[in-house]
């Protein structure tokens, strides 16, 4: 652990990997910690539509990748470890990783969200088999298979539209008769035929012997029960914030969602958060990258007023 570095940027999804390209244009010697692969859960995520610059839409891990090489471009030294501790110490940062230990004046945390689960019988009895949160990733098992989504936000709505590419039928499981996904997911979902929404219905266990052959389901205003013969079940209840390592160090919200000012700025000097981690209103990767630019930018002025 020689190398005292300006910033380490924990987390290379979209928020951080604008975070150390815009910083390594500060001039600063940046360090950016990244567990697994570049690009963040994009990579996981079919398609994206609603990133400014891509009229025709553009697949997750193409934009990862662009993501990812932008920052390398600025000869961004980069490291995969993962991370088991963070502590501030004298105005240093000591990042404790699996394989190394890493130091700097500043921090900039982008660990984004994991999905939440449901914890109903067969979750995790079944997971990766038949069980999934990551269509991209298990969708090609289900080719031609009956399959249910469960959750009614924006990411179930994207990935019952791209399971139903591959699917025969895709069943959307909703607790409420109302969909919280946007407008224009919306109208994309009820031209896809092989999509039915099963309303005002909560998942109670998912049934199966060697592999899943049903969902059972509650009707929540009759309370009637229900079973649906599928094959696999894709879960998009929302998202938890990964704020284990750094909870001591910052504030968090009543969800969970850590608090910065509109500079990124927690409540430890030098530590800053972007990204889908960070309590804000609206989480997409224009925002992450957004923030990820501005804590680059405060930690930039916070590393100029050190040197004073
Ligand atoms: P979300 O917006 O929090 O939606 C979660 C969905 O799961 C809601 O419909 C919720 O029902 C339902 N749900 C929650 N707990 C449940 C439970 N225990 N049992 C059954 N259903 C449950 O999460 P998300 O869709 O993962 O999106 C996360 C963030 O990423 C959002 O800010 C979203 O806008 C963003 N995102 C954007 C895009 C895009 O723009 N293309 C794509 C993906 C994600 P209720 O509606 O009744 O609460």
């Amino acid at each position: 652990m020689d190398k005292i570095f300006d910033l380490i940027v924990v987390g290379g999804g979209p928020a951080g990997l604008t975070a150390c390209l815009y910083a390594r244009r500060f001039g600063l010697e940046v360090l950016l910690i990244e567990k697994l692969t570049l690009g963040g859960t994009i990579n996981l995520t079919d398609r994206v539509d609603n990133y400014p610059g891509f009229p025709e839409g553009i697949s997750g891990k193409e934009l990862g990748n662009l993501l990812a090489d932008h920052c390398l471009a600025y000869d961004t030294e980069t490291v995969y470890d993962e991370v088991k501790r963070v502590t501030a110490e004298n105005g240093f940062f000591i990042i404790t990783g699996e394989y190394n230990n890493y130091q700097s004046k500043s921090l900039i945390y982008c660990t984004g969200t994991k999905p939440k689960t449901l914890g109903i019988a067969g979750e995790d009895r079944f997971f990766g088999k038949g069980v999934s949160f990551c269509a991209a990733c298990d969708a090609y098992m289900f080719k031609d298979k009956e399959v249910a989504v469960i959750g009614g936000g924006d990411s179930a709505v994207v990935e019952a539209i791209y399971l139903a590419s591959l699917c025969s039928k895709v069943y959307i499981i909703h607790r409420r008769n109302q969909l919280r996904a946007v407008k224009s997911l919306q109208d994309k979902l009820v031209k896809m035929e092989n999509i039915s929404i099963v309303w005002n219905s909560i998942p109670l266990r998912i049934v199966g012997e060697k592999e899943v052959t049903g969902l059972e389901i509650k009707n929540v205003k009759t309370e009637e029960i229900a079973s649906i013969p599928i094959k696999g079940v894709f879960i998009y209840v929302g998202e938890t914030p990964q704020t284990e390592l750094v909870k001591n160090l910052v504030n968090l919200d009543e969800n969970g969602y850590i608090l910065t000012d509109e500079s990124m700025q927690t409540s430890t000097p030098g530590l800053f958060v972007a990204g889908d981690v960070r309590k804000k209103p609206f989480r997409q990767i224009v925002t992450a990258v957004s923030d990820g630019a501005i804590a680059a930018f405060s930690a930039y002025l916070y590393l100029e007023e050190l040197k004073r």
